[in-house]
């Protein structure tokens, strides 16, 4: 009958006690204009009075985005549709885990909401050093601090992925690359590692660049397709290039490789992401 609570401390094997049953998560929102949002806990929460990230225990058959919105808004009035998420950066003890989402935010309100908040302010990144932290977020800050305001952009070459698979695609490359679009959808809600962090996953905006029979393929909500109209690894060098975000290309050939890779793009394998493509 009893659901097992999710707001209990769990006796970790790296000797501490967590909180969070199904682990733990936290929103960290990034406003271009304001900074980020930090939250100082009352003075009755365990670590009460210090400062950290408005988050809590993950419920049973909660995502850790879902965890981190949801606290965001009991605790700091941040409403969910005011922000979006863009990675997850997961500290794993294996017993328990805290999940730190970043997102981005765009002139989104937030006030101390619920009996746990003492106060909450938007504070200058370079700021958040000198406030009087909870341990754990001070020991995370520093990594976290480089991907304050980042998002990562997946740029898809599609003539190069579609043939990267003898599967027939040959008789309609438009399908072929209709298909390939929808399966970046899915994508881009399940989220791409890192290309240097395992501990992180970023939901990238992601842009599809078409050309030849493909050229009509429509957007769809998650993947923008941009259309070549001649020369479909010039236009991929062009859409690189503009973005002022981390950039990750999927493409085998070579020359265009070393084309992005001049413009601090890293590169993707057709072959690693036909995998990740057929796991969703
Ligand atoms: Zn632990």
């Amino acid at each position: 009958m009893s659901q097992a609570s999710a707001s209990v401390f769990v006796r970790c094997s790296c000797g501490r006690l967590h909180w969070g049953r199904y682990g733990a998560a936290g929103l960290l929102l990034a406003d271009p204009a304001r900074g980020v949002l930090l939250q100082r806990r009352a003075w009755w929460v365990h670590h009460g009075r210090t400062w950290a990230l408005p988050g809590g225990a993950i419920e049973a058959g909660e995502t850790a985005v879902n965890a981190a919105a949801r606290e965001a808004l009991e605790e700091a009035a941040v409403p969910v549709d005011a922000f979006r998420a863009v990675a997850a950066s997961v500290v794993d003890h294996g017993d328990w885990s805290y999940t730190t989402v970043l997102a981005l935010a765009d002139g989104a309100e937030a006030r101390a909401a619920n009996t746990e908040s003492a106060e909450v302010r938007w504070v200058d990144p370079d700021d958040v050093p000198g406030y009087r932290l909870h341990r754990d977020f001070a020991a995370a800050w520093p990594d976290l601090r480089d991907r304050v305001g980042q998002e990562l952009v997946f740029v898809v070459d599609a003539a190069n992925v579609v043939g990267s698979r003898p599967d027939g695609w040959w008789r309609d490359r438009h399908g072929a690359a209709e298909r390939l679009r929808d399966q970046l959808a899915k994508l881009a809600e399940a989220g791409v590692p890192d290309p240097d962090d395992p501990a992180v996953t970023w939901w990238p905006r992601i842009i599809l660049v078409v050309e030849g029979r493909a050229r009509n393929v429509q957007s769809v909500p998650g993947v923008e397709v941009v259309a070549a109209d001649t020369d479909g690894d010039s236009k991929i060098v062009e859409v690189v290039a503009r973005q002022k975000a981390k950039v990750l290309v999927a493409t085998a050939d070579r020359e265009l490789r070393r084309r992005v890779a001049a413009h601090g793009a890293s590169i993707l394998g057709p072959g690693t992401l036909r995998t990740r493509l057929d796991e969703l």
